[in-house]
């Protein structure tokens, strides 16, 4: 007979999206009795593993291929993220401060970000902007080359005193520590067990592991991809499916203080690359991420291809999303050379043309393929529009289960996800929150303004990062 142990709400999935919410919950909500189940030995050990993203606190100001609309909304999600992690006692190990800009090359990149700071700077007073003298101050490889001024026109929009950088599996850790720590609520994390199969009996989830039968009277997966499985599972989400991304990364030698995001280029889907120190590798800078279309959930885990093939769903109407996407020539050039990115000798050379709109003076022989670093994004394609989504998507059921995909920008969504779906799963329990310790340790940078303030007015699409 397996275990039965009944709770209140249980969570799936140990990345930062799931154990922020195991924090919230426990901290703040009077929901008793808690669980989160992880397939892995310990939190983050997928997308949210230090190394497998770029470790960007994104505010959205540096974010070309952020709306202003979009921009604000991620500023307020990275306020709240900022409250809880600055104040830690060890921040020093989550949460770090490095100049950041993003770098307009070229005539009409220039003119670009010279209009957007007019737009953008009443919402992001440290906001500033940088010309090529005031680049070279705090990035001086980006502004010269061999000792001169580069040639081309360049101007940044930035700033130097912000948190900027999180290691979103330091942060995993650190909520799930700090859950187990608050009184009396029962909070139990289940290690090594993962979730195959959840049903709905007499008003209660059953979630099914190899040996544990969980029982559950709320549900919010946070698995990455697998969520997306879980819901089909259940019958929920039908109508989307699931287009793995993955990124890639290149290492030099130090040569950026801080991170230097690129302008992106409309016409395509995914963030352009950008150059930045890794928290925990010190001396060397990261490029990337690149974007690859993987049939895999997760990187590096073959296992994972059956369960791809369970999310993608291949049908018409995604054939009609990915012919739309592939009948844009620019779109089509890049996914071409994202593969091509991946393919020993030739790689590095390819990467070294757009690494050098970074910092021009890089040379062959300073970028290696960063081995098993980066994740995999799962991007949906929502089929009955026949569209790719942007950034996170969920499915709230309306009976107390909730699935959240999360692609970037997802680890400094993490709080705010976690405050949605509190609010979503309180409601369907009938427990409440402690409104004034949270605005109080969480909502407490608040006073910035947020896409309420903002009148509506879409700039362009949003593409993921
Ligand atoms: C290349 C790249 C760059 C990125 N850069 C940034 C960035 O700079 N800034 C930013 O904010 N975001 C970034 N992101 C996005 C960010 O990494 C993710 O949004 C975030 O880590 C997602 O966290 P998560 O907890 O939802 O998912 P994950 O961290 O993937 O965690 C999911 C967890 O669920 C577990 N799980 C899965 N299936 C099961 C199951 N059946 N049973 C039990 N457990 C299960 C997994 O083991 C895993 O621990 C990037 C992502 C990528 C891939």
């Amino acid at each position: 007979m397996p275990n039965t142990s009944q709770y209140d709400l249980l969570i799936i999935g140990g990345g930062v999206t799931g154990s922020a919410l195991l924090y919230l919950a426990a901290r703040y909500s009077s929901i008793e009795h808690v669980g989160l189940i992880e397939k892995y030995a310990a939190p983050a050990r997928v997308n949210s593993l230090s190394s497998n993203n770029s470790q960007t606190l994104h505010r959205g100001d540096i974010e070309t291929n952020y709306s202003l609309e979009k921009a604000l909304k991620v500023q307020r999600a990275a306020c709240m993220l900022e409250s809880y992690a600055s104040t830690q006692a060890d921040a020093h190990h989550i949460i770090f401060k490095y100049p950041k800009m993003v770098l307009a090359v070229g005539k009409q990149e220039c003119a670009q970000l010279r209009a957007r700071f007019e737009i953008f700077k009443q919402y992001y007073p440290k906001l500033r902007i940088l010309e090529k003298k005031d680049i070279a101050k705090i990035e001086p490889e980006v502004a010269m080359k061999h000792g001169s001024f580069r040639d081309d026109e360049i101007v940044a929009l930035g700033s130097t005193d912000e948190y900027s950088a999180v290691n979103f599996e330091a942060l995993s850790r650190s909520f799930v520590r700090q859950a187990g720590l608050v009184e009396n609520k029962r909070v139990k994390v289940h290690y090594n067990e993962e979730v195959l199969h959840i049903t709905i009996e007499d008003n209660l989830f059953k979630i099914e592991s190899r040996h544990t039968c969980y029982q559950a009277r709320s549900l919010v997966v946070c698995a990455g991809g697998h969520s997306l499985k879980l819901a089909h599972d259940l019958g929920y989400g039908l109508h989307y499916s699931c287009l793995p991304i993955a990124g890639s990364y290149y290492f030099t030698p130090h040569v950026l203080n801080g991170k230097v995001y690129t302008v992106q280029n409309d016409a395509l889907p995914f963030a352009a690359i950008h150059g930045d120190p890794d928290v925990l590798v010190p001396g060397k800078t990261r490029f990337g991420p690149t974007a690859l279309v993987l049939p895999i959930l997760e990187r590096y885990n073959l296992s994972t291809l059956p369960d791809f093939f369970r999310v993608f769903r291949f049908d018409r109407k995604v054939g009609r999303a990915l012919w739309d996407l592939l009948k844009v020539s620019d779109i089509r050039n890049y996914m071409l050379k994202n593969i091509l990115f991946e393919i020993p000798l030739i790689r590095t050379l390819l990467f070294l043309k757009d690494a050098r709109k970074i910092v021009p003076s890089l040379k062959l022989g300073d970028l290696s393929f960063a081995r098993h670093v980066g994740g995999i994004r799962p991007q949906l394609i929502d089929k009955n529009n026949g569209k790719l989504l942007m950034g996170e998507a969920k499915i709230d059921t309306g009976i107390g289960a909730i699935f959240n995909m999360t692609p970037s920008p997802g680890g400094t969504s993490c709080v705010e996800n976690a405050e949605i779906d509190l609010r979503i799963i309180i409601k369907y329990l009938g427990a409440s929150i402690d409104e004034t310790a949270f605005k109080h340790d969480i909502l407490r940078q608040d006073k910035q303004h947020s896409s309420a303030d903002y009148p509506g007015r879409v700039l362009k699409n949003d593409a993921a990062t």
